[in-house]
């Protein structure tokens, strides 16, 4: 049996956050306290949890944030014109749009409205671009923070194969981009739900990351030994034994997995804890540029 070791994305964060609470410190002495303004549309109760926390960890580290809320029947060019006054709010160094939208508003125009140097979500098409072309800007939280993860833990991902599952342009595609491309220079296949016999590429990969959104979708027979997994998935199980009748899992079976895979990301306390320190860093970044 393998000792899998716990890819432990709380403490990851911890160390970057001590590295970010350096650059506040600088920033701060020039006057300039890094600022994000999130955007919450309607009332869906996992938007609301991740836009708190996400106000919370920037508040903890002295730096600004303000949540703007709208009811769910706020129109297209009111939000877009609501965005324009955040881009030319010069006080303001990030804006994030917190996703899903509901289904009358274009998520596309939307977040094509925002200045590309205040996109800390990384998700403007100039972004995107400058990804795919090797020279990113503003890298998406989470593929971000998976790539942290890996750096911590000292793991090389140059020349491995690597399975991606889930190609959203939020986690899958740019991370198929970052590690294939010379950041990584890993062999990457992208994965997704018309992907037949999907345990012939995971079987072969020396590293899985799952970012699909079904719980124990990758299961002890469909990794080979030693192969590295991180988990991007959140899903929500009913669980009887909770005091709030659920618990939250992630895309891999993780107790199924140990003693096979070399190391795993948990969840709760794998990527998803990476995601809101990288939002910060970003926010960081974009506050030394404008
Ligand atoms: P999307 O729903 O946008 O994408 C899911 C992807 O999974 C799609 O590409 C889909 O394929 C693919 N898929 C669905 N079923 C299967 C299957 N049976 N086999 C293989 N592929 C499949 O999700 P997101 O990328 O937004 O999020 C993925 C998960 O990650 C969710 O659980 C989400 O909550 C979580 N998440 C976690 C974050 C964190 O901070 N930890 C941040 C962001 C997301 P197709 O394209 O063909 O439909």
């Amino acid at each position: 049996m393998i000792d899998t070791v716990k890819l432990d994305g709380k403490l990851v964060s911890i160390s970057i956050k001590e590295k970010l609470k350096q650059e506040i410190y600088n920033l701060k002495k020039n006057n300039i306290t890094p600022k994000l303004a999130a955007i919450i549309i309607g009332d869906d109760p996992a938007s609301k949890i991740y836009v708190n926390t996400k106000h919370k960890t920037f508040k903890k580290f002295g730096c600004e944030s303000q949540v703007n809320k709208f009811k769910d029947n706020i129109k297209q060019n009111e939000l877009i014109d609501f965005i324009q006054k955040l881009n030319n709010d010069s006080s303001i160094h990030g804006i994030l749009v917190q996703l899903p939208l509901p289904s009358h508003l274009n998520s596309d125009e939307i977040l094509n409205s925002i200045n590309p140097i205040k996109d800390v979500d990384g998700f403007h098409p100039m972004n995107l671009g400058l990804l795919l072309k090797g020279n990113p800007s503003f890298i998406p939280c989470t593929p971000y923070g998976c790539l942290e993860i890996l750096k911590y833990y000292n793991i090389d991902v140059k020349s491995k194969s690597i399975v991606i599952i889930g190609r959203s342009n939020i986690v899958g595609k740019p991370l198929m981009n970052l590690l294939s491309g010379s950041y990584g220079n890993a062999t990457v296949t992208l994965c997704h739900s018309y992907t037949r016999n999907l345990k012939d590429y995971t079987l072969k990969a020396d590293i899985i990351i799952a970012a699909v959104g079904k719980a124990d979708l990758v299961t002890r027979d469909m990794i080979k030994e030693n192969s590295i997994i991180l988990d991007v998935g959140i899903n929500r199980i009913s669980d009887q034994k909770s005091d709030k009748g659920y618990r939250i899992v992630g895309d891999v079976d993780y107790e199924g997995l140990r003693g096979k895979a070399k190391a795993i990301t948990p969840v709760p306390g794998g990527v998803g804890p990476m995601t809101i320190t990288m939002l910060l860093s970003n926010t960081i970044k974009a506050a030394k540029i404008i």
